[in-house]
This record gives structure tokens, sequence and C-alpha cells, in this order.
């Protein structure tokens, strides 16, 4: 097969597995909603349809540069992921998937609170806050100039830092997994995890619900350290009282900024 051909597959081929993967994590996170709360996602059809679709094309604007960089990793030693267990020291592998992690939150932190500005708000991210109050389907729900800040951080990595094929698909899990529960609209965390120590720390569904409530808090994607250390942290938000009050509260509030 000629290059371009090989290429050209490789690009489809990861699209196809980003676009299915997030169609398999966030419906079955939809799934588990719907059985824990039922009605949770009630009168927001339309706006999932659209979550979808933007996630969708967001998948494409991941899939593309990561098809390439699949086919140079293969073809041409590209990048920096390896196989070999004993290529590093065996301490490098949870090393690497906390630098991974820590310096894809840094550079979300920052393109977040950028993209937060007025002018560019509306152009790139306004599409991530139409969802009000966003769903499980919502996870890679972002205009295309917003999925391309995104696309470019993993790419960026596996070609400067030495990663384990192993460690990376735990940051890749890591990053799916947290991008759909933190925006399902209920927090899976337990109470001690959400409120103690670890809590203070790493971002979970309660922290990202106040920024998609009150906007300009909150902007960490993993953990708090930048808001906390910018004072852009506000603290944990919250899904309302009871049941009945969660759902009304949810739609009201969110209404209301819209107002705002
Ligand atoms: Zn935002
Ligand atoms: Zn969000």
């Amino acid at each position: 097969m000629d290059t371009v051909s090989a290429v050209l597959i490789a690009m489809l081929a990861m699209t196809a597995i980003v676009g299915g993967r997030y169609l398999a994590v966030s419906g079955g996170f939809a799934w588990l909603t719907g059985r824990r709360f039922p009605g949770r996602y009630a009168g927001q059809a339309q706006q999932i349809r659209k979550e979808i679709a933007w996630s969708l094309a967001s998948a494409a604007i991941y899939g593309l540069p990561a098809g390439l960089l699949a086919w140079g990793w293969q073809e041409r030693a590209w990048t920096r992921i390896y196989l070999d267990l004993d290529a590093y020291p065996l301490w490098w592998l949870p090393v690497s998937v906390l630098v991974y992690l820590v310096l894809h939150d840094t550079w979300f932190y920052w393109t977040h609170r950028w993209m937060h500005r007025p002018k560019l708000f509306r152009a790139a991210h306004a599409v991530h806050h139409a969802s009000r109050p966003p769903t499980a389907w919502a996870a890679m729900s972002f205009h295309p100039l917003e999925a391309l800040t995104g696309a470019v951080v993993i790419p960026a990595l596996v070609l400067t830092i030495p990663i384990h094929a192993g460690a990376l698909l735990v940051v890749l899990t890591v990053m799916t997994v947290m991008g759909v529960t933190n925006h399902m609209g209920w927090e899976i965390c337990p109470p001690r995890l959400v409120h103690g120590r670890v809590g203070k720390r790493l971002i979970t569904a309660s922290h990202h619900e106040r920024h998609h409530r009150q906007y300009g808090c909150n902007y960490g994607l993993y953990f708090r350290f930048w808001d906390r250390l910018c004072g852009t942290d506000r603290g944990l938000g919250d899904f309302g009282g009871g049941p009945v009050g969660q759902l009304a509260g949810r739609g009201a509030q969110h209404r209301d900024r819209e107002a705002a």
C-alpha cells in the first residue's frame, strides 16, 4: 500500500475509534444516569442531539492527527511511545501518567481561561456552554476551534515525553471517563472523597458543575491546582437539594445564567 493510503486509513480508523469510544462511554454513563435518576435528562433531547453532533465532529478533529501519529509511530518511529517495559525505569510508568495529566491540565486551564474572553467565547467556547445544564453526552461537545486546542495536546506530548503504550492507555482512559462523569449532572464519587483531602486536589462533577453554572471560575480539568493558585477556585457546586428540587434547580439555575 502506498504511504498516502496508509496514512488516510490510519486517520479514518483513529476517528472511528475516538467516535466509538465517545458513544460507548457517554452512552454507558447516560444509561447509568437514567437508571439512578430517572428523568434527569427530561426535556433535553434536542440539546443531547446537538451534543452528540458536536462531539462526533470533535472525534474527527481528535482522530485525524492521532491517526497520522499512530502511523508515524509504527512506520517512522516518530513518537516516544515505547513497548519494552525495560526501556525506562519502572517508576517512570506511574510518574509518566502523572506528568501527562499535569501538563494536559495546565494546557487546558490556560486555554480554557483564554476562551472565556468575550470575543473568543462567542467564537469558540459558547458551543460547550450551550449545554445548560450539560449531560453525559456533552463530554466532547466543542466547537471545532476548541476541539483543535484539545486535539494537539496528546500528540505534542507523545512526540516529546517518553511513555509506555499501557501508561498512555491509562491517560486516555482517565481523560475519557473524567470528561464524561464531570458533565453528567450528578456526583458519582463518594462524598467522603469529594469533600475530603482528595477532593481538595482533584476535580469531580461537583467542581465542574459550578463552572457551567457560574462561568468565571473553576476552569481546571483534572486538578484544582491552577484554580487555587490563581484564585479562580470557587469551591464545589451542588446538584440541588432533594430529587425534585434537584431537577427544578438545575434547569432554573442555568436559565438564570443565560438571562444574566
Ligand atoms: Zn468554560
Ligand atoms: Zn464542561
